[in-house]
């Protein structure tokens, strides 16, 4: 989020040698970014999430023309798999919804969904849903193409400069003291995901933004998995598959995991998920594991982000994408700088997920969250 707003920002003709992009480890991308499933979707279950996709993926799609670094966008699509009957009768919803917007996805029988992938086992699949443009996009070129075109034009980036502070007088930012020095300012933008609650309260804000830990495994090569393999996920277990490379990516949420910045891997839970994983795919038996990590979503109460301004002047945020904001940061990065620039969302109208929502009880849950 902050690497693509200030590269908006700067794109948008702001004098960029005043844009400061601060980094608290010494390389960028090591948040919830960089260690995601890079999984690009338009399969959302409000309205307001699909018009972000709408924006979002075409901008990826674009990507190396525009800013000049590939990101290896594979269109292998999603495959949502319904096993009981209150996600398939969702499902139907969503399809309808998403088609209405303009988005070609497909609703499909539990048959249909055993055909599509018969090395699963989906005896008990009611109902599936499709998008052949939905996929995956590697998360570190996305941040490194924004942050090397924005250097290009001026915005200058501080890797290794923790914010420890923030001075506000009067309800007006004043400055920004990090772990390399302060810095005076009229404007911040707190886009430091998980941690962009712990950021807020420095200012005086609450932000209702939860950090929980995910955690994912890959797999060694498994030659028997097709090329065009979907993105599939068994959406009642929240446990999901998408190649990576000539094995799997393998990851599954636990429902029972408490708030907390721990980054480690369960490894409990590691062997619930891969057991899980087993017994849809009984190939994976034969893999080993290659690499397994864990990071932190960024959880808002409706799982939706948070944009735009606070009480306090010139405090801005973005955050609380609640486990799916790679996908969204072009377009989120571009609608923070019409907001900074023109005190207004253009691109796509997101006035209504603002943090006075939750105060005004105005809360928008989205169903499919993995
Ligand atoms: C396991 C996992 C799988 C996911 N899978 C997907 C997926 O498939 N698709 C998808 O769209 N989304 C996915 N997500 C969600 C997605 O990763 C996040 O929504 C998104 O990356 C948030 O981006 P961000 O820029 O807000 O936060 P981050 O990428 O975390 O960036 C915030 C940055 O702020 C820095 N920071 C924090 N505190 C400070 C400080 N005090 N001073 C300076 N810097 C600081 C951090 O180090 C970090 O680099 C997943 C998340 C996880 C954890």
């Amino acid at each position: 989020m902050g690497a693509g707003a200030a590269y908006h920002l700067a794109q948008r003709g702001i004098a960029a040698r005043n844009i400061v992009l601060l980094e608290k480890e010494n390389f960028f991308g090591q948040g919830a970014t960089g260690r995601c499933a890079g999984g690009v979707r338009y399969q959302f279950s409000t309205a307001i999430n699909i018009k972000l996709s709408l924006e979002s993926l075409p901008m990826l799609e674009r990507f190396k023309d525009e800013i000049g670094q590939d990101v290896s966008y594979k269109q292998c699509g999603y495959l949502l798999v319904a096993t009981n009957e209150k996600d398939a009768n969702a499902f139907k919803y969503n399809v309808k919804l998403q088609n209405k917007l303009g988005v070609q996805t497909q609703l499909i029988s539990g048959d249909e969904v055993r055909k599509r992938v018969p090395l699963m086992k989906f005896g008990d699949a009611l109902a599936g849903t499709f998008n052949q443009k939905d996929g995956t996009v590697d998360p570190n070129s996305v941040v490194m193409g924004y942050i090397g075109a924005a250097q290009k034009m001026g915005v200058k980036t501080f890797p290794g400069a923790e914010v420890i502070g923030i001075i506000v007088s009067s309800d007006q930012v004043e400055e920004v003291q990090t772990t390399i020095g302060a810095i005076k300012t009229r404007m911040i933008l707190n886009a430091a995901g998980p941690w962009s609650g712990y950021i807020s309260q420095m200012a005086g804000v609450h932000l209702p933004v939860t950090p929980l830990r995910r955690q994912m495994f890959t797999t060694s090569p498994l030659p028997e998995i097709p090329n065009d393999f979907p993105f599939v996920i068994d959406f009642a277990r929240s446990l999901y598959f998408h190649r990576e490379g000539e094995g799997l990516l393998i990851g599954m949420s636990n429902q029972n995991e408490q708030p907390g910045f721990e980054q480690s891997v369960d490894e409990d839970f590691e062997l619930i998920n891969l057991e899980a994983a087993i017994e849809r795919m009984p190939l994976v038996e034969k893999a080993q594991r290659a690499s397994h990590w864990a990071g932190l979503y960024e959880v808002t109460p409706d799982a939706h982000p948070i944009y735009g301004e606070t009480h306090v002047n010139g405090f801005f945020v973005c955050t609380g994408f609640s486990g799916h904001g790679f996908m969204h940061g072009p377009i989120s990065g571009k609608l923070m700088a019409e907001k900074i620039l023109d005190g207004k969302f253009s691109s796509v109208d997101v006035s209504m997920l603002d943090l006075k929502r939750f105060e005004e009880g105005r809360l928008i849950q989205e169903y499919n969250v993995v």
